[in-house]
C-alpha cells in the first residue's frame, strides 16, 4: 500500500507530475500541453491544449474491450421496469438523442436543460450533450416553477428536454404542467422541448414547440453522430446549487478536469474496476448523480445502475436484492436513506448475497455514529464517509481506500483527499488553525484541483466574491462548513458557517424559501432555519409574522394559513424545500441594524443556548419562537 501521506503530499508540491500521470486515465485527442494554468488565481485551467470528450470517455472508448457487457441497469420500481443496456446499445441510443438534439438546432456551447426522472433517456440526454459538446443542465425533477424558472432563466437552453410524469411511491407526479409554467414564469424561452412519454399522465401539446422523443428517435436509429472534440477546458456542463442568496448558482464544470479526476477517483477512492457493477442511489439531478451515476462509473468501464423508486418499496431489502443479482462490488448513497431504513426488518439486511460488495460509500450530510454503526454491523461491509460539495463534484475528505490503507474513525469523512490543500482558518483573522482540535472554517487553497468547479456560470465575479473573499486577508476557497482535524489529521465537520440548510441531503436555501414565503399577500417577514431531526439531519422550520394577526387568533386559522403556505412552497420550490412547520409571530428576532438573527432562532429551536444576545434589538422576538417550540 501507498504511504498515503506522501501521495497527498505529492499531488500538492509536484502537482504536475502528479496529475499529468492521472491525465493517463483518460481518452485524448490531442495530449495537454500543461498540466495546469494557474496564472489567474483563483481560475484554474487543466489539462490546456488537451482536447477530449467525456461521452467518448463514457461510452465510445469501452467498445473495444466490453461492447457488449453491461454499461447502463435501469431498473424502476415504480414503474416495474427493468431494462439493461450494454455499451453498444448505449452508444446507440446516445448517438440517436445526439441526432436529434442536432435536428433541433443545438450546436457546440449551446445549453440544454433537462429535467427529467430517473429514467434510462435522462442518461441518454446528458451522455448525448457531451458528445456535441452541447452544456447539459440537468434541474431535479423534485423542483417545482419557479425554480425551474430561475434556472431557465440563467441558462438560457436553447432545448428542454422533459418528460410527461415522475413516478412517487407508485403515484405519477406530472412534470410537464410544471414545465409549462417555469417557461412562461421565465423571459427566456427555450425554441424546443423534447418530450419523453411514459404513458403516465396526458400531456397538452404546444404546437412548434413540443416535439416527442419517440417520433424523432425513429428517423435517427442507425444515425452515427461523431463526437465533437473539445478543449479540456470547455464547461460540460452548469448544475445549480443554493447558497445564501434567494439566486441559485450555477456551477460550471469543465470536461478534461473533470474526466481525470473522476477517472482517478474510481482508482484511487472507490476503487472500482471496469466490468463491475457499481450503484449509486441519488438522482441525477444532484452532483452525485452526474458524477457517480453517470459519468465516473462509464469513464471507469463499469456498469452503473439508475434506479428509480423508494428504497422500501416494495420493501426495505430492494436495495439489497440489486446489490445481489447484479454484483455490485461498489455502492454509495446518503445517511437519511439509511435512517430511513433503519426502521425496516434488520433481517432484510442478511436476505440477500451481498459478498461482491466491498464497500458503502455515503455522503452528502453528517453521518451520524449510531446509523454508520448499524448499517455497518448490518451489511458486514466496511463503510466509507466521504465529504464533498455541488462545487467540488468528487470528494475533499474521505479515506482513499486504493491508496491508503488507513481505518476509518466513526464521525469524521476521514483525511484531506489528494489534490486538495485543505486548511482550517479563524473566521475573524484568517489564521491557520495548525494544532489539532480546533474549531474553524474548512477552507481549500487555490488552485482547486481538476474537477471542481471553474467558475458560477456567466458571472466570474460572484465566483470570486462569494467563494475566495470571505476569508479576511487571503484569497482562499471557504467551503463555508465548520470543521475540526485530530493529531491523525481526520476531520470533522460541524455544520455550515452560512445559511444553508441541509435536508435528507438535499442543500436548500433558507432565503430561497423565505423568498417564496414572503410572496403570500398575509406573510410581512419571514425567517427560515434548519433545525435538527432524526430522520433527515435537517428540516427547515418557518416563523413568519402576519399582517393581520386576526387571521392567526385561533387554531383553524393558524392550519389554514399554514396550509396554503406549505401549498405555495411546493408549488413554487417544490414539496423538497416545504417547512416542516410554519409558526407565526408579531416580531422577529433581529440585532439592532437588522439583521435577522438566524443562529439564535435555530439553537432556540434545538433547545440550546443562543449565545450573546446584546446586540438584539428585542428580546421578547426570541421569548416568542422559544414560546412555540416549548408548547
Ligand atoms: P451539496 O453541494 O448539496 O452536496 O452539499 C454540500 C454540503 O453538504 C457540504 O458543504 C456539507 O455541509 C454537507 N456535507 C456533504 N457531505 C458531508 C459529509 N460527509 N459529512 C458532513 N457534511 C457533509
Amino acid at each position: 500500500m501507498t504511504n498515503y501521506a506522501e501521495f497527498h503530499r505529492r499531488s500538492l508540491e509536484d502537482r504536475d507530475a502528479f496529475w499529468g500521470e492521472q491525465a493517463r486515465l483518460v481518452d485524448w485527442k490531442t495530449q495537454p500541453q500543461q498540466v495546469c494554468d494557474y496564472s489567474n488565481p483563483p481560475f484554474a485551467k487543466w489539462f490546456v491544449g488537451g482536447t477530449t470528450n467525456l461521452c467518448h470517455n463514457a461510452v465510445d472508448r469501452h467498445l473495444k474491450d466490453r461492447a457488449d457487457q453491461a454499461a447502463l441497469i435501469f431498473v424502476s420500481t415504480e414503474t416495474n421496469q427493468e431494462k439493461v443496456y450494454s455499451f453498444r446499445e448505449l452508444h446507440a441510443e446516445v448517438q440517436r438523442m445526439a441526432a436529434v438534439l442536432k435536428d433541433l438546432g443545438v450546436k457546440k456551447s449551446d445549453r440544454v436543460l433537462i429535467y427529467m426522472p430517473m429514467i434510462a433517456d435522462a442518461a441518454f440526454a446528458m451522455l448525448a450533450c457531451a458528445r456535441i459538446g452541447a452544456i447539459h443542465s440537468v434541474v431535479f425533477g423534485g423542483f417545482a416553477s419557479g425554480s425551474l424558472a430561475s434556472r431557465i432563466e440563467d441558462a438560457s437552453p436553447k432545448v428542454i428536454i422533459s418528460a410527461d410524469a415522475g413516478s412517487r411511491g407508485g403515484k405519477a407526479v406530472a412534470y410537464k404542467p410544471l414545465l409549462d409554467e417555469a417557461i412562461r414564469l421565465s423571459s427566456h424561452k427555450p425554441e424546443a422541448v423534447l418530450l419523453v412519454d411514459r404513458g403516465l399522465v396526458l400531456m397538452n401539446l404546444v404546437a412548434g414547440r413540443d416535439h416527442l422523443w419517440a417520433a424523432l428517435r425513429e428517423k435517427h436509429m442507425s444515425t452515427v453522430v461523431p463526437c465533437e472534440w473539445v478543449d479540456a477546458t470547455h464547461p460540460s456542463y452548469t448544475l445549480y446549487t443554493s447558497g445564501t442568496t434567494g439566486k441559485p448558482k450555477g456551477v460550471q464544470r469543465d470536461t478534461g478536469g473533470y474526466a481525470v479526476a473522476l477517472a482517478a477517483s474510481m482508482k484511487h477512492i472507490y476503487c472500482g474496476n471496469a466490468g463491475e457493477t457499481y450503484f449509486s442511489t441519488s438522482d441525477i439531478g444532484w452532483v452525485v448523480g452526474h458524477s457517480y451515476i453517470i459519468y465516473g462509473p462509464l469513464v471507469a468501464g463499469m456498469a452503473t445502475i439508475m434506479y428509480e423508486g423508494l428504497p422500501t418499496r416494495p420493501d426495505g431489502g430492494i436495495w439489497w436484492s440489486l446489490v445481489e443479482k447484479y454484483k455490485v462490488t461498489v455502492m454509495f448513497s446518503a445517511p437519511t436513506a439509511i435512517r430511513v431504513l433503519k426502521k425496516q426488518d434488520p433481517a432484510l439486511l442478511k436476505k440477500y448475497d451481498l459478498s461482491s460488495l466491498r464497500a458503502l460509500f455515503l455522503a452528502g450530510e453528517p453521518l451520524d455514529q449510531p446509523t454508520a454503526q448499524w448499517i455497518s454491523e448490518g451489511l458486514g461491509r466496511p463503510i466509507v464517509d466521504n465529504y464533498w460539495q455541488t462545487e467540488t463534484g468528487w470528494p475533499i475528505l474521505s479515506i482513499c481506500k486504493g491508496v491508503d490503507d488507513s481505518p476509518t474513525k466513526f464521525g469524521s469523512p476521514g483525511k484531506a483527499v489528494y489534490g486538495y490543500n485543505v486548511k482550517l482558518l479563524d473566521e475573524n483573522t484568517g489564521e491557520e488553525l495548525k494544532g489539532a482540535n480546533q474549531k474553524g472554517v474548512v477552507a481549500i487553497e487555490g488552485p482547486l484541483p481538476p474537477g471542481c468547479l471553474q467558475t458560477v456560470w456567466g458571472d466570474d465575479a460572484r465566483f470570486v466574491s462569494t467563494y475566495w473573499t470571505t476569508i479576511p486577508g487571503r484569497m482562499v476557497y471557504s467551503t463555508f462548513d465548520w470543521g475540526i482535524r485530530d493529531a491523525d489529521g481526520y476531520y470533522f465537520i460541524l455544520g455550515r458557517t452560512d445559511d444553508v440548510i441541509n435536508v435528507a441531503g438535499h442543500r436548500l436555501g433558507t432565503r430561497e424559501i423565505e423568498e417564496s414565503i414572503s410572496a403570500h399577500p398575509n406573510i410581512a417577514e419571514v425567517a427560515v432555519v434548519g433545525v435538527a431531526d432524526q430522520l433527515k439531519g435537517q428540516v427547515a422550520m418557518a416563523f413568519a409574522v402576519v399582517k393581520d394577526m386576526t387571521l392567526v387568533a385561533d387554531e383553524a386559522g393558524r392550519l389554514k394559513l399554514e396550509g396554503e403556505i406549505m401549498k405555495l412552497v411546493d408549488g413554487d420550490l417544490g414539496a423538497v424545500a416545504r417547512p416542516a412547520r410554519v409558526r407565526f409571530v408579531t416580531v422577529l428576532p433581529k440585532t439592532r441594524s437588522g439583521k435577522l438573527l438566524r443562529r439564535a432562532v435555530q439553537a432556540v429551536c434545538e433547545g440550546r443556548d443562543p449565545g450573546d444576545l446584546t446586540t438584539m434589538e428585542d428580546p421578547a422576538a426570541l421569548q416568542q419562537i422559544k414560546d412555540l417550540v416549548t408548547e
